[in-house]
């Protein structure tokens, strides 16, 4: 496949803001993100913007699921865990670069419209749940990655928990919309350390027991 003009563009805006991990930049090339966008936002679906799609969710910039997903580091034997499915357009590019992939929603409307563009690509290492993924997915942990894609207002210890020892979660806390970091957390044997390393803006993690 050659990538038109406007993918090439992208790639080279990502490249400029500070993403160099080539397996990264192949995954969003390879990844159609327009097939993840509603119909009527097709044009802007190569853009560096984030997107709103169903359930009042949004799509996230491509630098920073490209950002986020290159400080995972993932190999291709690992398995991942993502919480907040949404288009499943993060989901499908960590599939791409790891062994399986286990992501979480709330809403069954996303989740619906996900599994289908899954199977459509051909994904099939990637398994989904409904539910509430503030609490991990016990009975598939541990992890060797996780990545959280809906901000919790406090650092979600509860998720660390499932990491492997040695093993990587990124994700982004804060309070509000305007005042949210993305950290790197590496689960050390009793411990973490973490890292702050962007300024985003998600949508919240919402416990189940609120709604939507
Ligand atoms: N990764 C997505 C981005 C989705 S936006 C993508 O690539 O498109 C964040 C998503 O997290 C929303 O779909 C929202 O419904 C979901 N979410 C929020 N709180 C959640 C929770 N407690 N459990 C599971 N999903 C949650």
């Amino acid at each position: 496949m050659i990538a038109d003009s406007r993918t090439i563009r992208l790639l080279m805006e990502l490249r400029g803001q500070g993403v160099g991990d080539t397996a990264v930049l192949k995954a969003l090339e390879t990844t159609p993100r327009d097939l993840f966008v509603p119909e009527l936002l097709n044009d802007q679906a190569w853009e560096n913007t984030a997107l709103p799609i169903s359930c009042g969710q949004t799509i996230s910039q491509p630098v920073v699921v490209a950002l986020m997903t290159q400080r995972l580091a993932l190999g291709a034997r690992m398995r991942v865990l993502e919480i907040g499915t949404g288009s499943g357009y993060q989901a499908a590019i960590l599939a791409r670069l790891a062994r399986r992939v286990y992501s979480i929603e709330r809403h069954s409307e996303l989740l619906r419209q996900a599994r289908e563009r899954f199977d459509r690509l051909r994904l099939h290492n990637i398994t989904t749940m409904l539910g509430d993924g503030s609490r991990g997915w016990a009975e598939q942990a541990p992890f060797d990655r996780i990545v959280v894609t809906a901000a919790a207002s406090t650092m979600p210890e509860a998720l660390i928990e499932q990491l492997v020892p040695g093993g990587v979660m990124v994700a982004p806390v804060g309070e509000g919309a305007w005042n949210q970091k993305l950290y790197c957390v590496r689960r050390l044997d009793d411990t973490y350390e973490s890292e702050a390393f962007l300024d985003v803006r998600f949508v919240p993690l919402v416990p189940d027991d609120e709604g939507s």
